[in-house]
């Protein structure tokens, strides 16, 4: 079953790659809201579940937050990250960079060694107001799942105007302080066959990688149930001969 997160502040949980992560979610607690609607989305596809499509407002979102620090703080475990994740797409917030400065404020006042994570679709970077709030996070994570339009759309079926090749051209603006994230899968949907891991796949998200040249790169597959049930895992051992291809580009990459 794909699962919601039912609070503001969740966690915190414990990942090897983040460490001790504190998740923050400024969807809404009981639908998911997302510009994407991902075949391998954790939080199920966008019309399962038709409770309130209210964003958190930001004065909630910061007092869920400051709460959860104080706790940490209180038993002397804080965080090392503070995850903007949740159920759907968080830069679609209307007050994102309000929430990013009262995060930063919070950040340093309880928490001054956590990073500050944005794991974003990359739909909201025609906004100004989200590219400033990006730039000023430590770990600006944005998804690109193919190069190959019809691939992309098969896989993240965009609800928005959706083009690879803009967010490309946007992701080299951040001029380096970025982080590619990708979902490798292979499966079936909609009786159309889905492969992101075929050699002109690779070959082509390593040439935009070289282009977009971000600070690193994460790949990921399938860890949880997702909405679509004819998909498979890409094994840690081919998703490790990957991140060697884009480590022999001289950018880090880390397999989750
Ligand atoms: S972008 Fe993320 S939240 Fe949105 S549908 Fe895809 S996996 Fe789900």
């Amino acid at each position: 079953m794909t699962a919601l997160y039912p609070h503001i502040v969740y966690g915190p949980v414990r990942s090897r790659r983040l460490g001790l992560s504190l998740g923050v979610n400024l969807l809404p607690l009981e639908a998911k809201l997302c510009t994407f609607d991902c075949i391998y989305c954790e939080c199920g596809w966008n019309g399962d579940n038709t409770g309130s499509h209210r964003f958190n407002d930001r004065e909630e979102v910061a007092a869920a937050l400051e709460s959860a620090l104080v706790a940490m703080a209180a038993e002397g475990q804080l965080p090392d990250v503070i995850t903007f994740a949740g159920n759907g797409e968080p830069t679609m917030h209307p007050e994102f960079e309000g929430v990013i400065e009262d995060t930063i404020a919070l950040r340093d006042r309880y928490a001054p060694s956590a990073k500050i994570s944005v794991l974003s679709n990359a739909t909201q970077l025609h906004r100004a107001d989200v590219i400033r709030a990006l730039e000023r996070v430590d770990n600006n994570i944005l998804k690109i799942d193919s190069l190959d339009e019809d691939v992309a759309r098969l896989i993240n079926k965009p609800c928005c105007n959706y083009s690879v090749a803009n967010v490309v051209e946007q992701l080299k603006l951040f001029k380096g302080k970025v982080i590619v994230q990708t979902m490798f899968l292979r499966g079936e949907y909609e009786g159309k066959r889905v492969d992101n891991t075929t050699e002109e796949q690779i070959v082509a998200w390593l040439d935009a990688l070289r282009a977009i040249a971000p600070q690193s790169v994460m790949v990921y597959s399938i860890a949880r149930d997702t909405p679509c049930k004819t998909l498979q895992k890409v094994e840690r051992e081919e998703l490790e001969q990957i991140s060697a291809r884009v480590e022999s580009l001289g950018i880090t990459c880390s397999v989750a």
